[in-house]
């Protein structure tokens, strides 16, 4: 099966929580800690689980997230 992950621009994460609705495979999650403007940002908290569908970054209103897929 193809593996992939993402690059997330924690920073400029709103912490809105699309991408972590729109993962179909749980990878995402919204982190313990503010990022600088002061909101909890998506991390992959399962990176093993990254199928590389890229679901998530078409949903980031912000473009936060560039997906790699992995061979
Ligand atoms: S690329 Fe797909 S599987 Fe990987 S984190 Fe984004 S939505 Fe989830
Ligand atoms: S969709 Fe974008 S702005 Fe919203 S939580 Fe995910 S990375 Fe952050």
């Amino acid at each position: 099966m193809a593996k992939g992950t993402v690059e997330i621009d924690t920073a400029r994460c709103k912490g809105c929580e699309l991408c972590v609705v729109a993962c179909p495979t749980d990878v995402l999650a919204l982190s313990q800690t503010f990022n600088s403007k002061g909101y909890y940002y998506a991390q992959m908290a399962k990176p093993d689980e990254c199928i590389g569908c890229a679901g998530c970054g078409y949903v980031c209103p912000d473009a936060c997230i560039t997906v790699y897929k992995q061979k």
